[in-house]
């Protein structure tokens, strides 16, 4: 895990490695410091030289310049460096939630990934500058001062150092469960975020449901779960520091009664213990660092590992290795095909949504999907453009294995206009432009024509320029539609994907929204999802779904005749349709 993280250093190695020089020089710098208190007390005090009086200023005016310089300097490249490190981690993680399959999100929340790229890199980003300057900068200090120390007093040096290397190990274990801890604290900020975004996404029934005590109750909940963790962990944190104030007191004391001894029996001159004292207290500032530096690179690591447990999940829905060219022709065919979902745990009984499909859809005609809800109608459709791939059988386009072309060129000839319409929030231009990025702004305006969007987007108050909102908020259903309809016009792909969601509109919307629809239609290869039969009569093919098989295919005329699924279906819905049409008519 370690070489992981550091490979990301590899980029700013140049900043990184002057960051270092800099700590050199200012670790270094402090081991002058028992020497010019020496030579003040000694110099100065005891044998009154009024020379060394005006070298010692001028000498510590220097040194203090030359140790403000590299303080600066390994502050700011380290820091700068860490930025630029948490940038690319940033990229690393949205390029590869880009690439992973729909059922990826199926399984995560996305408050959860959201807070794994926010406070998890920012605990990576604590690991590789302040943690390893600390390592860097304080052992350079530590050793500088210790080798001070020595040429001072070798004697008190070896009773000082003996003391140190106690404290090592109440800090291990603090560090082992302080990663434990830090792990189970970004865990549960990932849950608390998603709670929270449900709360506000669905602030709709949470209010019409009155359950703000309940959403809130379960907020508490989680933010006292996460609180706890918290204070557990600054609990073992905060261990840390006093365990080795302890320690260092008793190095302190000793050092301080023995040097006593030999300056009062004349055995050495003040200023030398003087600056070995300052020495030693130098060195606890280091020291201390150094034993807290363990727990926050154990905070980083725990980070690191969620990261890296979002970068490792690779992509259901493979690339192929030497993809073939895309074919001619169009036909869409399922050869036996079969579709389960995976189980998002253990013992969940599987759900087989699709059971043998074998079933051609030709050239620039219209396929009709019709049953009840739940038959698998959309798991059928999501085959298409792989956001799924068949657990058995296979799907041919123009006779050729969908999974032996290219994942973007298989995607560029299918166009899906779903019942969940989402927009950017952006402006109804850009949310129209994103079906085909090169298009002029003649075919984006064409493309909203088309859709017969025109109309409405001229009466926003700011026309194609309308910022439309989160998902289109400020937009109705039926418009939202419309906007989905152009952009998907504009995509200009021969295969189209509809789930009809006209159910959901009045009828004035509906025939608009229709008439769209008939727009994107005409000459291409289409599946659509028909919620309302009034809608498929035209189609080539009704393909009668349920249970996850076919049941009947064929005209609507022979369908009827049959008098089986399709007929039933017809019988139900049919006849509060037409009348609901009827009268608004
Ligand atoms: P339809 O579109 O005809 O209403 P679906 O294709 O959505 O039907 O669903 C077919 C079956 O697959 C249903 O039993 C449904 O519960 C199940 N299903 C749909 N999506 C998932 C999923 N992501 N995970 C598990 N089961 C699913």
């Amino acid at each position: 895990m370690y070489r992981r993280i550091f490979k990301y250093l590899r980029p700013h190695y140049r900043k990184f490695w002057a960051a270092l020089a800099f700590m050199v020089v200012f670790g270094a710098t402090d081991g002058v410091v028992p020497f010019l208190v020496k030579y003040i007390l000694d110099g100065v005090f005891t044998q009154r030289d009024e020379k060394l009086l005006w070298i010692l200023p001028i000498l510590l005016v220097g040194f203090s310049v030359v140790r403000a310089i590299a303080d600066f300097g390994q502050q700011f490249l380290m820091a700068s460096v860490g930025h630029k490190v948490t940038e690319d981690i940033r990229n690393d993680v949205n390029r590869h939630v880009l690439s992973l399959s729909p059922d990826f999100f199926v399984k995560n929340s996305t408050a959860e990934i959201l807070s794994r790229v926010t406070s998890d890199v920012l605990l990576i980003r604590t690991l590789l500058t302040d943690s390893s300057a600390a390592i860097i900068r304080d052992s350079i200090r530590v050793v500088v001062l210790l080798c001070s120390c020595t040429y001072l007093d070798p004697m008190l040096s070896a009773l000082a150092v003996v003391f140190f290397p106690l404290a090592g190990f109440p800090i291990a274990r603090i560090g082992k469960r302080m990663r434990k801890l830090s792990k189970r604290g970004q865990d549960a900020i990932g849950s608390l975020a998603a709670l929270f975004q449900e709360s506000m996404q669905g602030h709709r029934v949470v209010k019409i449901f009155s359950r703000e005590q309940f959403e809130q109750e379960r907020f508490e909940r989680g933010n006292h779960e996460l609180t706890k963790t918290f204070i557990r962990s600054e609990r073992v944190r905060a261990l840390a520091g006093p365990i080795n104030e302890v320690l260092a007191s008793l190095a302190v004391s000793g050092v301080l009664l023995y040097g006593g001894y030999t300056v009062i029996s004349g055995a050495r001159t003040a200023g030398g213990f003087m600056a070995f004292l300052v020495s030693v207290f130098l060195m606890y500032e280091p020291f201390k660092k150094l034993t807290r530096v363990n727990a926050t690179v154990q905070q980083g690591l725990a980070g690191a590992q969620r990261i890296f447990e979002i970068l490792d999940t690779p992509p259901t829905i493979q690339e192929p290795l030497n993809p073939t060219p895309l074919p001619l022709g169009h036909a869409i065919e399922f050869h036996n095909v079969s579709y389960e979902y995976p189980t998002r745990s253990e013992g969940e009984t599987k759900v087989e949504a699709l059971k043998n499909i074998s079933l051609l859809i030709p050239e620039s005609k219209k396929v009709a999907l019709v049953g009840f809800s739940g038959a698998g109608k959309s798991t059928l459709v999501d085959l298409i453009p792989r956001f799924i791939d068949p657990t058995q059988g296979s799907i041919s386009l123009g006779g050729v294995d969908i999974r032996t072309v290219g994942l973007a060129g298989l995607r560029s000839r299918v166009a899906m206009v779903g019942q969940h319409t989402f927009l950017f929030n952006d402006t109804v231009y850009n949310n129209i432009a994103y079906g085909n990025p090169a298009a002029s702004r003649a075919e984006v305006l064409g493309a909203a024509q088309a859709a017969f969007a025109t109309d409405f987007i001229e009466r926003l108050p700011l026309g194609f320029e309308t910022i439309v909102g989160e998902g289109g908020m400020s937009l109705s259903g039926g418009e939202r539609q419309r906007l989905a309809i152009a952009r998907a016009i504009l995509k200009n792909a021969p295969i189209l994907i509809l789930d009809e969601a006209t159910a959901s509109l009045d009828n004035r919307a509906e025939r608009e929204v229709q008439m769209a629809i008939e727009a994107l239609v005409s000459g291409r290869t289409t599946v659509v999802i028909a919620h309302r039969l009034s809608t498929v009569r035209d189609a080539d093919t009704i393909v009668v779904m349920s249970g996850g098989r076919i049941v009947e295919q064929g005209t609507h005329d022979h369908l009827l005749s049959l008098n089986g699924e399709y007929s039933r279906l017809h019988a139900l819905q049919f006849r509060d349709v037409e009348a609901v049409a009827e009268l608004a008519v």
